[in-house]
Formats: structure tokens, C-alpha cells, sequence
């Protein structure tokens, strides 16, 4: 039997070509609280797992942050924690956000 090795992509190198414009006067996405730190651990880890663009964080010492800055209009947050700890989940303005790269 063919063994199955594992493909590795780096995701880095690829989201880097992106290009963003950051509306810092309107944030697209929102979370449920003001101190992330006092969010379920459980329900923030599905974040950290599934955000492509690995935006939301856990560091060493266990506290949690996000930042909408590099985010690739996916919908995943949205789909996995509206109900929880997504509070506002919208495209960004015209000419906002994302303009993709493939190199
Ligand atoms: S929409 Fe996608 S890329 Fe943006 S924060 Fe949510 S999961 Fe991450």
C-alpha cells in the first residue's frame, strides 16, 4: 500500500500577495465582547481553527485577540460563531477590504 505523506502549503506566502484597504473608520466584523479574554475558550478556538487568515489569536499566556486588518471576506467567523461571539459580520464598503492576488 502507497504510503500518504502530507502536502504542506504556505498559506503566508500566498495571502501576502493580497492586497487590503482597511476602512478604519468602519469595522466589517465585530465581536461579542469587549475583553476578549473573558470569552468561552472553547467557542473562540473554533475561530483560531478555522480563519484562514489566522486572525484570530491565542497567545502563550492564553489571551485572545482579532483584528479585522487581512481578512479575506471568507464568511467562515460568521458561519461557525454568529450566534456566539460574531456580532456584526458585514461586506466591506465599496472599494474596502480584499482585492485578491494570484501572482
Ligand atoms: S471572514 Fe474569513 S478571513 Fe475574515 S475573519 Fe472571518 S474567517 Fe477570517
Amino acid at each position: 500500500m502507497k504510503e500518504l505523506k502530507p502536502i504542506t502549503v504556505n498559506v503566508d506566502e500566498l495571502i501576502s500577495l493580497n492586497h487590503y484597504n482597511v476602512d478604519e473608520e468602519n469595522a466589517h466584523i465585530e465581536l461579542d465582547h469587549e475583553n476578549l479574554d473573558e470569552v468561552d475558550d472553547t467557542e473562540f478556538q473554533k475561530l483560531v481553527r478555522v480563519c484562514p487568515a489566522a486572525l484570530y489569536k491565542v497567545d502563550e499566556e492564553g489571551h485572545k485577540s482579532f483584528d479585522y486588518a487581512g481578512c479575506l471576506e471568507c464568511g467562515t467567523c460568521r458561519i461557525c460563531c454568529e450566534d456566539t461571539i460574531v456580532k456584526k459580520w458585514e461586506m466591506p464598503q465599496p472599494t474596502m477590504g480584499v482585492e485578491y492576488r494570484f501572482g
